[in-house]
């Protein structure tokens, strides 16, 4: 039996380790080349930054390919890893369940996630390691009363170098990404191909047999398994004529800036704390895209930069279109949020003696999501009822609802039930 994997990320890499221990004959198809990290020291950016040299962010494409940078709106960019890993090579390696609105679909996704964090093992980041401000901040924010929690990661505390630097790639091998359950699907026998774009499915007599690669090659299967992603897998179903939901969300990341003379922050790994309310968390965080390319942050060395991020589950209202393109803008409810957020980020900020200006960074969205999101009667068979036979998702399309989580756990739960469903299925 022979099955197609599109992408190599979250969902993809589960799958297809997945469906090859159980029998299947697997053909990955990955859009993007081998990933390589980024190596070279951060600091030679800085004399470009602080001249304004390093022009819009969408220049970082140049620098690091495997990190695919686009604007949705004038104030919004998303960002995604076309690369093998997909977006899980940019990680900042958090390792948490979310599970927002599953519940009303009826989906418990427990099991997956007990076996998953078993396999992978998430440990914290010891606190007397933190940056000072990091402990300080932490302490202001339960003074706050806000309950900050330690972040379950998937680093290897003795690999990591501390270089702060997780989303540029982990030259070291300290964090997880889905290219170990890539390369064990590998061992297993599967066949993967990168550089190799999927641009449509092949339909006949109503179920799909195959897709067709951007470079015209034609590849059939019995099974065909979309994990493109939110926008990689609606952009191949709108291309194929198939349709997807306009409804793409992406947990918006919003980072608020402060100064502080000698804070390294990014000499610890980001993210090692994190206070959650209903709809977002804060956590400390020095975002390298407005630390680079945002002009209100140019002034402030990276030395002395601190940043408190929010990350909010954000309205499910954005569109894919057929050429990859995304059209997706921040609501009144998002701003709204943001605004609250922000100012919640302030405070705790203030109280660990961070300094003015506070200025907010850019709008940006990772968590790519929602546009072909499951309903209650597609839990049975974990396949959207209006797929044509043949042809099942299994990536973070698949989730109707933003968390302001981190998500790659989910990710891959939900790829793990997904691929264990199509035997049975078939
Ligand atoms: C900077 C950043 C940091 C993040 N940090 C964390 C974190 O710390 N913890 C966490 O839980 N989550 C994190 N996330 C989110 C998490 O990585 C994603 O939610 C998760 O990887 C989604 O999995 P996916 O399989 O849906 O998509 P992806 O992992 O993005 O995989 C999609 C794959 O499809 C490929 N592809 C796309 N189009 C095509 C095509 N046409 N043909 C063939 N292949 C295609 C891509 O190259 C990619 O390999 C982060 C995301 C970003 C961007």
């Amino acid at each position: 039996m022979k099955a197609i994997v599109v992408g190599s990320g979250a969902g993809g890499a589960t799958a297809a380790r997945e469906l090859q221990s159980r029998g299947f004959d697997v053909l990955i198809l990955e859009a993007g080349s081998p990933f390589k990290p980024f190596t070279r020291h951060i600091s030679w950016a800085e004399p470009l930054r602080r001249f304004g040299l390093l022009g819009g962010e969408g220049n970082f494409r140049h620098l690091f390919p495997s990190m695919d940078i686009q604007r949705s709106s004038p104030e919004l960019i998303l960002v995604r890893g076309i690369t093998t890993g997909g977006s899980t090579v940019l990680s900042c390696g958090n390792l948490v369940r979310a599970d927002q609105g599953l519940e009303e679909i009826g989906l418990d996704l427990t099991p997956e996630y007990d076996e998953l964090e078993g396999e992978l093992n998430p440990a914290i980041i010891p606190p007397d390691t933190w940056r000072p401000v990091t402990r300080d901040m932490f302490q202001s924010a339960e003074d706050l009363g806000l309950n900050p929690k330690l972040t379950p990661k998937i680093v290897n505390k003795d690999k990591c170098n501390y270089c702060g630097l997780c989303e540029l790639g982990c030259s070291r091998g300290a964090r997880w990404d889905s290219r170990k359950f890539l390369n064990e699907a590998v061992q297993k026998g599967a066949a993967l191909k990168s550089r190799a774009p999927v641009e449509k499915v092949i339909t006949e007599k109503g179920r799909v047999t195959g897709v067709v690669t951007r470079d015209h090659k034609q590849y059939h299967a019995d099974v065909v398994v979309l994990s493109a992603g939110g926008v990689g897998t609606a952009q191949i179903l709108k291309k194929s004529e198939l349709g997807a939901e306009d409804h793409l969300w992406a947990d918006i990341v919003l980072t608020l800036g402060g100064v502080l003379p000698g804070a390294l922050q990014l000499e610890e790994p980001p993210m090692a704390w994190y206070t959650k309310e209903e709809d977002y968390i804060l956590s400390p965080y020095l975002d390298i895209l407005s630390h680079h390319f945002h002009k209100p942050w140019r002034n402030v060395p990276l030395q002395d930069r601190v940043g408190l991020m929010v990350k909010l589950a954000d309205t499910e209202e954005g569109v894919v279109f057929a050429d990859g393109k995304v059209e997706k803008h921040l609501t009144a409810h998002d701003k709204e949020r943001l605004d609250q957020a922000i100012s919640q980020a302030r405070e705790v900020m203030e109280g660990a003696g961070v300094g003015d200006p506070l200025v907010r960074g850019v709008h940006n969205g990772g968590h790519l999501g929602g546009t072909v999101p499951l309903k209650k009667e597609d839990i049975c068979e974990m396949r959207p009822s209006w797929l044509p036979e043949g042809l099942w998702v299994a990536d973070l399309s698949l989730v109707p609802h933003s968390q302001g989580l981190p998500t790659i756990l989910l990710t891959a739960a939900l790829a793990l039930r997904v691929a264990r469903n199509i035997p049975g299925n078939f």
